[in-house]
């Protein structure tokens, strides 16, 4: 626990310029993926791809400790304290469940989501876990419950914080997004004046984020596309790198946040965060659940915060760059590898038929690589995402590498590029 940085990250957030989030990036490629959506009315979709980048504010970075998080179990000092978090005291060796409220009323309801808090007998870092940040992806609800129940509190070093529902409007009306369309995702760190978003943002980090050493961002893939399990990270961040490399075997993509997500936000606030990707939206899949609590679970032996070993087989490469194949025509899409396969140049990946006339067109790999995340056999328009592929290189990254298609849909880099839910 490092609770001054807790209240350094909280004095910031207050002190954050407006973040005006009324950018709608009204692009070509986002027709397909509002098809895919069907809770809302037409009339909102420009609310649906509300970008918040241009007017986000910064955040100013804050000082870690000295101590790198690779380490900050066996610098932590003297006995666990308690936990302050959401006005209620967490004596080390307890747990409890605590409820975040992001608005006192909500469409004239209360709307509270379960915060379950871990706080270990010995001291060291506070790990937190969110999950359905969008609320149709459900694969990291259940990893959450099944890390937090299997946590006993008198093994644990430092604390662990689980976050089942983040999103928990979403989360009942099974869609990705909030009441009003917009992605929760791109709002944070928020603002208490700003949008809804903004504002339900805003709490959530000051609030619960702000108590974090570093996080685990949960997700699945948006829009009938599956994900390989996979670490998405920024790994020119030192803090970050030690995350990645504690999961075990599981791939890691190397990918510069998207300005507004919660692992965007945290990392500036000196909160080192990575997304775990595993599976697609809308289904609980066991193999990825099972998949993803090991990786946390593994991490969470390699910080040094509880000792139990888990045994895994090679490693997975890294990959430090990626690309989307998309379709050139619309039709059925039917897919011709599965996640995980390796594919060579030119290999088949799927076909596109016109129900009407049809003609059939092939997408083939533009790439050697191992396909990462790949959409459900669907119907597809014109420009949808299909195929991701994970390209390896020798190269790590560096400070001024030129991004891919994929990073610079990803980063936001011009409202023109961002195609919305290609990213966490
Ligand atoms: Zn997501």
């Amino acid at each position: 626990m490092f609770p001054f940085r807790a209240l350094l990250i909280m004095l910031l957030a207050l002190a954050s310029p407006v973040m005006a989030g009324e950018v709608a990036a009204d692009t070509d490629e986002m027709g397909p993926e509002l098809l895919e959506d069907t809770t809302g009315d037409a009339g909102s979709r420009s609310g649906e791809v509300v970008a918040a980048a241009e007017d986000l504010p910064d955040p100013a970075p804050v000082d870690r400790p000295a101590v790198p998080l690779a380490d900050a179990v066996n610098a932590a000092v003297g006995p666990e304290e308690p936990i302050e978090i959401l006005g209620t005291e967490v004596m080390p060796g307890t747990s409890q469940r605590l409820s975040w409220s992001a608005t006192e009323l909500f469409e004239g309801v209360p709307v509270s989501t379960p915060v379950l808090v871990v706080n270990g007998a010995l001291p060291g870092p506070t790990l937190c876990l969110t999950a359905a940040v969008h609320g149709d992806e459900l694969n990291g609800i259940e990893m959450v419950r099944r890390v937090m129940h299997n946590l006993e509190p008198s093994r644990v070093s430092g604390a662990v914080i689980g976050i089942p529902i983040v999103n928990v409007q979403g989360f009942r009306r099974g869609s990705r997004y909030l009441p009003d369309r917009r992605d929760l995702n791109r709002y944070f760190p928020g603002n208490p004046n700003g949008s809804a978003a903004a504002r339900i943002a805003y709490s959530f980090f000051t609030n619960v984020i702000a108590q974090c050493d570093a996080l685990i961002d949960l997700h699945t893939g948006s829009f009938e596309r599956a994900n390989l399990p996979q670490i998405r990270a920024d790994l020119r961040n030192p803090d970050v790198m030690t995350l990645t490399q504690g999961f075990g075997s599981m791939v890691i993509l190397h990918s510069t946040p998207a300005v507004g997500t919660l692992r965007y936000a945290a990392t500036r606030a000196g909160i080192p965060a990575v997304t775990l990707e595993a599976g697609g939206p809308s289904q609980l899949e066991l193999n990825e659940v099972k998949l993803g609590v090991k990786g946390i679970e593994t991490l969470v032996n390699t910080l040094g915060m509880v000792r139990k070993m888990r045994l895994w087989g090679e490693p997975e490469p890294v990959y430090y760059r990626s690309s989307w194949v998309r379709a050139d025509n619309g039709g059925i899409l039917l897919g011709n590898v599965s996640l995980g396969s390796t594919v060579r140049k030119g290999d088949l990946l799927g076909t596109i038929t016109d129900p009407m006339n049809n003609a059939r067109t092939e997408l083939r790999s533009p790439y050697s690589g191992r396909i990462i995340g790949m959409a459900r056999n669907q119907v597809v328009m014109p420009g949808f995402a299909a195929f991701h592929v994970g390209i390896q290189t020798d190269e790590a990254p560096t400070d001024d590498e030129a991004p891919t298609d994929d990073e610079a849909a990803d980063t936001m880099s011009s409202s023109d590029d961002y195609v919305d839910g290609m990213s966490e």
